[in-house]
């Protein structure tokens, strides 16, 4: 859209200016919150434009009111913040919104400018730029883990040293059992200590109970939202499924969240019946792929059904020891550890949605994802369910080769089709 190609230029024209460039970027998100909650898009079934908003208001939060946030990755504990009401702001959100705002290529140019590897995966480059051109606001500390992504831990400390604020690392073993155990929950009661000297505030440990009960909650409607899609599907887009990332981990055990999921299964049930072909998402969709687009937004002919990053834990956290709870939690995630367990959780979705194809989009850097591909691969042969591997990047465009996605794509859906 021209407005947001005019705002895109002005920012870039302000980068060597920090102040007035956060400032743009925070008025940049003002307007967009505005905007949804004047006008929300009427195709769209009230969850999803309920979600559209409290996206937004979360990532205004932590950028609008830095020294009362923390950095977090996707997989932080993020528990502990909400119960003593500090704004996390998740890195991987934070440079999905710079590429929704068309400012990515020149965050990421600034951080390789400045040694960072061009392999690096571009969610961690875009916030790594935004770093190096202090246009982020110092937080008070940032959080990360060792689980799933092999670059938070470098872009954790390396910009917890630049900008000099604590920073707490959680390791993860791959295997689940008494020690591994012990060892989690002795680092998220450090962890809770640091965070209470930082912020200079206690943790309450009935109001966590509550976090994680109303986290359990949610879970259940997030399983009963499954149930439903093996018939139905919403009239959405692909930028839906990455929001839900935020309602589906950082910001889970919130009161919208948990409002965000019951309006989500009470659409769902009134949702139209699946007519085309359903296809779910392994990791990331595309969001800014040309071709993607046009066959996946308010799809008639392809719906989408999910992407499996969303359901990586379903059951229950015990709420009564919630250190022992969340720390399971995080061992058990299924894409903590080996790539079986992966699969043996892909299978079970799967089972439960019964999509009519599968797509892995394998984000440029991601070595997680594009590791275990050629396994899965194999894995959907086995089954006989068509499964597409295609290469891009989900948030630096240039790194995508439109025609080639394109054609896979066609090839793949035609194949469903037939079916
Ligand atoms: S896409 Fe992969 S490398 Fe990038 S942040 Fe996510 S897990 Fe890490």
């Amino acid at each position: 859209m021209d407005w947001i190609k005019t705002y895109s230029n002005i920012i870039k024209k302000n980068l060597d200016k920090p102040d007035r460039t956060s400032k743009l970027i925070k008025l940049g998100l003002d307007v967009a919150y505005r905007y949804v909650t004047l006008f929300p898009d009427r195709k769209l079934p009230k969850s999803l434009q309920y979600l559209n908003k409290i996206c937004l208001k979360n990532i205004k939060e932590p950028l609008s009111s830095p020294q009362n946030s923390a950095w977090v990755n996707i997989f932080a504990p993020t528990e502990f913040l909400h119960a003593m009401d500090i704004y996390p702001l998740f890195i991987e959100a934070y440079s999905s919104f710079m590429s929704g705002f068309l400012i990515e290529d020149a965050l990421i140019d600034k951080a390789e400018s400045a040694g960072i590897s061009n392999t690096l995966c571009s969610f961690h480059k875009a916030f790594l730029g935004s770093g190096e051109l202090n246009i982020l606001k110092k937080p008070k500390m940032a959080i990360t883990t060792s689980m799933v992504c092999d670059a938070n831990i470098n872009t954790f400390r390396y910009l917890s040293e630049k900008y000099d604020i604590p920073l707490y690392i959680i390791d993860i073993p791959y295997e689940y059992n008494r020690d591994s155990l012990e060892y989690v929950k002795k680092q998220l009661k450090e962890m809770a200590v640091l965070v209470e000297e930082v912020f200079d505030r206690k943790l309450d440990i009935d109001k966590l109970r509550e976090i994680v009960i109303r986290e359990n909650q949610t879970k259940a409607l997030i399983n009963e939202y499954i149930e439903n899609l093996r018939q139905r599907c919403l009239n959405s887009t692909m930028t839906f499924e990455l929001y839900m990332l935020f309602t589906s981990h950082v910001f889970l055990g919130r009161e919208d969240t948990l409002k965000f999921y019951k309006m989500l299964t009470a659409d769902i049930k009134s949702a139209p019946l699946r007519s085309g072909g359903g296809i779910f998402f392994i990791h990331l969709p595309p969001l800014f792929e040309e071709s993607f687009k046009e066959c996946f937004n308010f799809g008639k002919e392809f719906h989408i059904l999910g992407c499996d990053l969303n359901y990586d834990f379903l059951d229950e956290v015990e709420y009564g020891d919630p250190f022992e709870g969340i720390a399971k939690k995080m061992i058990l995630n299924v894409y903590n550890g080996s790539i079986e367990r992966k699969i043996e959780a892909l299978s079970n979705i799967i089972d439960r949605i019964e999509p009519d194809g599968i797509i892995q989009f394998c984000h440029w850097g991601c070595k997680q994802s594009i590791g275990g591909a050629g396994l899965l691969k194999d894995y959907f042969k086995r089954r006989n369910i068509p499964f597409l591997a295609v290469d891009g990047d989900v948030i630096d465009k240039r790194n995508n080769q439109h025609g080639q996605a394109k054609t896979r794509l066609e090839a793949f859906l035609e194949i469903i089709k037939r079916r």
